[in-house]
């Protein structure tokens, strides 16, 4: 049972982060051809956006703290 749930977590987070890739390029496109139009798609790319650029705001100190668990995580 456990090489079955090794692969199971494996595969998803490749999988989840191709879907995250190609929506936010989808997102940064449409933000950049409309010059934000203001719909629904835009306020995603808002959101998106902030949510990555979060760190940045953040004194460089918890920035480091708070990537090293995230990046962990993701590899
Ligand atoms: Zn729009």
């Amino acid at each position: 049972m456990a090489p079955q749930i090794v692969l199971a977590r494996e595969a998803e987070p490749a999988d989840e982060s191709d879907i995250l890739r190609e929506q936010f390029e989808y997102l940064m496109e449409h933000a950049a051809r409309n010059a934000q139009c203001g719909c629904s798609e835009c306020r995603r790319y808002l959101r998106v956006r902030a949510a990555l650029l979060e760190i940045f705001a953040e004194p460089p100190g918890s920035s480091v703290q708070g990537m090293g668990p995230r990046l962990v995580r993701a590899a």
